[in-house]
């Protein structure tokens, strides 16, 4: 117990009052033992509201404290959080990146420019510690950025990924990044395939650039890479020659363990066969690649492709024309050819959903293979069913039309006289 008491000067004229006089302005001590220690000391102060608050600190350390604001945690701070569970915003983003080391190049990227952004647009708002963010800085901020929707769509992945794992480290109690409205009904993209007199002028082009046939040779093998494999450019930069093997190309192996191969077409393995050593590989027959020598890093490799590929657009005169289209190209010819979109995906390397929302159009087949293969599940069934047209355009998904029996009213009663002679199948 500790007691305060005025020390006073020599001046005061309430001095002969002894120490227990508190009604003037002398300097404030305390006295008295903590756990059987004895404490006096001075409280620094002249006030006696202030010299109380102090005397309460000093009596027991937590006074004034509270728990830190994650639940579950018993650590007390002066306000809001503890230092294990808060992080100032550049820390977080630099831990965000060193934990997410193994994505790809270019979305390791993309995630430190966006985030760049948003830690200069927090630190000029003053905002310290990642759970000061809330929802109006991140609407704020998306209101400063300059760019349009598609782009913001992407950076907003990004925040939302950055937040959750703040959230998964209990740096925040809420990810408001995921509150941030996405943009919607974005179309996508609407990269045209190239026509086959358009895929003529590339190869064509690729005679026109450079200053010796190394450059040509190597372009024309590029774009028929492109052409026939839709690889993307960075996978054509690095590509292993054991890859090719028997007339087929081994393109890349699926999430579910299935390896894909492509029959390589003549004028593809013919470019191929001719191709030039890699500068800077030696004389070395044995590169174990078709572009690159093999020192230094791929970056550098992809960079010199795709500078081959953009002198070759630019003498080709094709309006528009990118590697990227050579995807599109090749997938759509997949689906008009009645392909899957599961085997679009396979062989782009995307996966199912993506092609789908980018080329389901193409899929002329598919409505013909609805049609078909429903009208010969029921016509096993020795059921009159007239199968309706769907009058709108909606996509119908094929796959994830799932037949219950709800949509089978004959299954309900197979053996029944009076069943429905026709039945009418909408599907929205
Ligand atoms: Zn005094
Ligand atoms: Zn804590």
């Amino acid at each position: 117990m500790l007691s305060l008491w005025r020390r006073h000067e020599r001046k005061c004229p309430k001095r002969s009052k002894g120490r227990n006089w508190i009604k003037c302005q002398c300097p404030i001590w305390c006295d008295g033992d903590i756990d059987g220690k004895r404490v006096r000391q001075s409280m620094n102060t002249r006030d006696w509201a202030r010299a109380t608050r102090n005397l309460a600190r000093i009596e027991d350390p937590a006074y004034g404290l509270r728990e830190c604001a994650q639940p579950g945690c018993t650590e007390l701070v002066a306000r809001g959080r503890c230092p294990r569970h808060t992080r100032a915003i550049s820390a977080a983003i630099e831990s965000y990146h060193s934990a997410h080391q193994d994505a790809s190049w270019g979305t390791r990227t993309s995630r430190k420019a966006t985030l760049r952004n948003l830690e200069a647009f927090l630190v000029g708002r003053g905002t310290a510690t990642v759970d000061q963010v809330d929802l109006e800085a991140l609407n704020a901020f998306r209101s400063v950025r300059g760019i349009g929707a598609r782009t913001w769509t992407k950076e907003l992945g990004t925040l939302r990924h950055f937040f959750r794992f703040c959230l998964d480290n209990e740096w925040i109690l809420r990810s408001w990044a995921d509150k941030v409205q996405m943009p919607k009904n974005l179309k996508p993209a609407d990269r045209e395939p190239y026509e086959p007199n358009e895929v003529a002028k590339i190869i064509a082009a690729c005679d026109a650039i450079g200053r010796s046939a190394y450059e040509r040779l190597r372009a024309r093998a590029m774009v028929l890479l492109l052409r026939y494999t839709a690889l993307r450019i960075s996978d054509v930069a690095a590509l292993e020659k054991d890859r090719v093997r028997n007339g087929e190309i081994f393109v890349r192996t699926t999430k579910n363990g299935k390896p894909v191969r492509l029959p390589v077409h003549a004028a593809l393995q013919a470019a191929l066969d001719i191709l030039p050593i890699p500068r800077g590989a030696g004389n070395d027959a044995q590169c174990r690649y078709f572009f690159w020598s093999g020192n230094g890093g791929t970056q550098a490799a992809i960079r010199d492709a795709r500078r081959t590929l953009e002198a070759v657009y630019a003498a080709s005169g094709v309006e528009g024309a990118c590697s990227h289209r050579f995807r599109h190209t090749l997938a759509t010819e997949i689906l008009e050819m009645g392909g899957t979109f599961e085997e679009a995906a396979d062989i782009l390397g995307d996966t199912e959903a993506i092609v789908r929302k980018h080329y389901a159009k193409w899929s002329v087949g598919r409505q013909a293979r609805i049609s078909d293969l429903l009208a010969r599940i029921w016509h096993a069934k020795k059921c009159g069913v007239q199968v309706q047209e769907n009058q709108s355009d909606k996509v119908v998904d094929l796959v994830r039309f799932e037949l219950t029996t709800s949509s089978m009213p004959w299954k309900r009663a197979p053996n029944c006289a009076t069943g429905p002679r026709t039945c009418l199948l909408s599907i929205s």
